[in-house]
């Protein structure tokens, strides 16, 4: 017999796919793209058939031990997508094709045996299956068979299926929906003013703590949220009840903003210049791309709602990627106000079963617009004809983990795999991006915004020189910024104010001996936080209590050093007390719809400041914000990455772009003390050109990407002398392997990471820079062939890294 073997790929570190046998029932069913459950030691995982026909290897083999699906979830197209994921990262091929699946499709399958009605069993071990399957009522699982008999069931199994005593079944994964109500802590009608909590909250300070987490987690948390992780005791919720501050209502959990809520209506025509990139999008060929390099505002949404039109009447699909669904509510919003219910999308609150069913839906044809984050480049639209990067520049684009792809990357092989068309969209665009244009990238530009309202006048303060406000230290502010902030509120207008820091101030530092309390798994500072109190790791999650004394010398005053979002918020609420004030970052918006929760109580205009992190800089479109300050520009500038000052810029540009998006105009003040620097000078001057053509010359010497490709060795391990001893191995095969293979790559290192540790692992890496194919031939072989390292160092290769922090 030759053909009876299969191949599968399994999602498991394995350097190569597993050779099984397949028993003769399932011998005409059999076919690639197919998932199998096979056995791997003492486990079932489920695979994905890459070739059948196989030959029998010359070694004892185990069968395939069920079929799930009745014909192969993936096509040609998607499977060679994987192949590709697989070689351009280094990474298995199993692992590439869990990352093109559903989470809910892999491993919680489970096999299910359904009794005939006349069956009849020979031999022990078959008659005791059908009499324990006759026991519960004519159908059990599996594994608890297995667990029932103790020993190998499947030769029995098969046997009996083959007579047709039993039939197989495969469980799908959990597809129930997660709908289920709880109790939701809910604040009342009245918002105390500041005044007012002086005096209601004196002899109960945690009411107030509590009353101002609620406020902070948008305005309703549910129970268990509240007692299990901020340690909310009964007895202060019910104080906060009696005073009807808070009240308790049913809610439903995980409510999807997004479904059945009406969309947003498309304008009626385009612009000249829309309808010039709709045109020139409309005769891509397949494999081409596009890049819309257009100010905020300009009106790029609009034209992949018509892109995305045409496809639709030609009779094909199309995918829109967006870097955060809950980020991007409005850009939903619009996509449903035009597709309806032909759209699907794919958010981060949907259960692996639900995503799973909607990924079945979308590979039936009956959704034919797919709306999602990263993940959603591989939904299984029939005849895609194009796809849709907003944002492109956004580093949420690339995977945290193996396989380390860039979905700009996929987007262009899915595209030239399937004959489509690719969109990619910016007011800012990445550096290796506009690199493209000319090759595979026509260059289409949208130079105004819609109504030809003017971009808004931004303007650098000077921190070290301009007159600051003393009432708001440490929190530095200038008299701009106060004097702007005051007319907002006069006007009845909004303002966004961002701090791209979150927690209350960055650190913790001993005014006598300097000490700074640190993450005791991590190489930096805790972060000091105000509601909840304490210490908390933004890397790892370490909390802990604020020490009363230093832990280094016991002294007893410990200064807060750098100021975060949350004594933002507290400042300026001390300072405008008629403000309503809303924050939006991280610890707000743990809860899954807080996102959605905040920013509509910002469109329905019941907040007057919105304070947050990069997240209020994201495509939000409020006509009724006239002013977006930026408190201190420079958190992010002087990281030691070479993506440093094109993050500035991004962030600087984009919630630039949030001001002035209605007929009241706008203006941006942005506090800096480094207003000579060109990503601040040219953000200033709305100069996307310059910024990216100094950036540009900057990239070359020391080269880095878009001169050269990059991969990045990481090393991490719990010893900081071996993850060192590794690096030197590491940086030692490296140069060895250049010099065999001739190429012309540099390999840096190794050093230290600027974040030396994370997580209780120290951090090394090997940077290798070069022409992009030998980074290539790089990453296939050092995958498969890096020498093996002890003391538990783990090595990642990863190509194309979106930063070397
Ligand atoms: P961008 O995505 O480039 O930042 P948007 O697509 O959000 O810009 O458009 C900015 C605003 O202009 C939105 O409110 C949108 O509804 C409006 N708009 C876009 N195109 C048109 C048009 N052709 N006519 C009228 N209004 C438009
Ligand atoms: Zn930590």
């Amino acid at each position: 017999m030759t053909d009876a073997c299969v191949r599968v790929a399994l999602p498991l570190p394995l350097a190569t796919d597993y050779t099984y046998g397949v028993p003769e029932p399932l011998r005409d069913a059999v076919a690639v793209g197919m998932r199998a459950v096979v056995p791997v030691r003492e486990r079932e995982l489920i695979g994905i058939v890459t070739a059948v026909g196989v030959e029998r290897p010359a070694m004892r083999l185990r069968d395939v031990l069920a079929l799930p699906d009745t014909e192969p979830l993936l096509d040609a197209c998607h499977l060679e997508l994987a192949r590709w994921l697989s070689s351009y990262y280094g990474t298995p091929l199993g692992l590439a094709l869990r990352a093109a699946l559903p989470a809910g499709m892999w491993g919680a399958s489970q096999v299910r045996l359904v009794l005939a009605d006349e069956a009849r069993a020979d031999g022990a071990v078959a008659q005791s299956i059908v009499a324990w399957l006759a026991e519960r009522g004519g159908a059990g699982l599996v594994s608890s068979l297995k667990r029932h008999l103790g020993r190998e069931v499947w030769a029995a199994v098969h046997r009996l299926a083959e007579r047709g005593a039993i039939s197989l079944t495969v469980e799908p994964p959990d597809t129930r929906a997660a709908r289920v109500t709880q109790k939701l802590a809910v604040l009342g009608e009245h918002v105390p003013s500041l005044l007012e909590r002086e005096a209601l909250f004196r002899r109960s300070p945690r009411q107030r703590e509590v009353l101002e987490l609620l406020e902070a987690l948008g305005g309703s948390v549910p129970l268990t949220v509240l007692r299990e992780q901020h340690r909310v005791s009964d007895a202060v919720l019910r104080g906060l009840r009696q005073r009807g501050l808070v009240h308790v209502e049913e809610g439903e959990r995980d409510r999807d903003p997004f479904a059945g809520r009406a969309g947003t209506p498309p304008p009626e025509t385009p612009t000249p210049a829309q309808q010039a990139a709709i045109d020139a999008i409309g005769q891509l060929r397949a494999g081409q791309g596009a890049l819309l390099y257009g100010v905020t505002g300009s009106g790029k949404t609009f034209v992949y709602l018509e892109a995305v039109r045409r496809v639709l009447a030609e009779g094909r699909g199309a995918i829109v990627l967006v870097p955060e669904i809950a980020l991007t509510p409005q850009t939903v919003r619009r996509f449903r106000g035009v597709f309806g219910d032909d759209i699907a999308v794919l958010h981060s609150g949907l259960s692996d079963g639900e995503r799973a069913d909607a990924w079945r839906r979308i590979r039936r044809g009956e959704r034919r617009v797919v709306v999602g984050a990263r993940s959603a480049i591989f939904a299984p639209v029939p005849a895609l004809g194009l796809l849709v990067l907003d944002e492109e520049h956004e580093s949420s684009y690339k995977n945290g983990e193996a396989p380390r792809y860039h979905a700009r990357e996929v987007a262009f092989v899915r595209a030239r795999l399937e004959g489509a068309a690719v969109v990619l969209g910016s007011a800012t665009p990445a550096l290796e991006t506009m690199e493209r244009v000319g090759h595979d990238l026509a260059l289409l530009r949208l130079e105004a915004r819609i109504g030809a309202r003017p971009m808004p006048p931004v303007e650098l303060v000077d921190l070290r020189a301009h007159p600051l406000v003393q009432g708001m230290r440490p929190v530095p502010w200038s008299d701009a910024l106060d004097a702007a902030v005051e007319t907002v509120l006069d006007r009845g207008e909004q303002a966004l104010l961002l701090l791209n820091r979150r927690g209350f101030a960055a650190f913790l530092q001993c005014s006598k001996c300097a000490a700074v309390c640190g993450c005791p798994s991590c190489s930096i500072s805790l972060t000091v936080h105000r509601a909840p109190a304490g210490l908390r790791c933004h890397y790892c999650g370490h909390q802990e209590p604020v020490p009363a004394a230093c832990p280094q010398c016991g002294g007893s005053v410990q200064a807060e050093r750098g100021i975060g979002t949350q004594q933002l918020e507290q400042a300026v609420a001390a300072r405008y007390p008629r403000a309503r004030i809303a924050r939006m970052d991280l610890d707000t918006t743990g809860e899954r719809w807080a996102h959605e929760r905040i920013l509509e109580t910002v469109e329905r205009g019941e907040m007057d400041l919105l304070i947050g992190t990069q997240m209020i800089a994201k495509g939000l479109d409020f006509p009724n914000v006239t002013l977006v300050g930026v408190v201190d520009a420079d958190t992010g500038l002087h990281l030691p990455d070479f993506r440093a000052s094109e993050r500035t810029f991004q962030l600087l540009a984009q919630v630039a772009g949030r001001a002035g998006r209605g007929p009241k105009g706008g203006r941006v003040i942005v506090q800096t003390r480094s207003p000579k620097h060109h990503a601040l000078a040219c953000a200033a001057g709305h100069d996307t050109d310059a910024f990216l053509a100094t950036e540009r010359e900057q990239r070359r010497v020391p080269a880095y990407p878009p001169f050269v490709a990059i991969a990045n060795v990481l090393l991490s391990g719990p010893e900081e002398v071996a993850v060192a001893d590794a690096g030197t191995r590491v940086a030692d095969w490296c140069a060895r392997l250049v010099a065999a293979k001739r190429l012309t790559l540099a390999v840096l290192g190794p050093a230290p990471c600027p974040l030396a540790r994370l997580k209780e692992r120290w951090r090394w890496h090997v940077v290798v820079k070069g022409p992009s194919r030998e980074v290539g031939a790089f990453v296939r072989y050092a995958s498969r062939r890096l020498p093996k390292l002890s003391g538990d160092v783990r090595v990642v290769v990863d190509r194309d890294p979106v930063s070397l922090l």
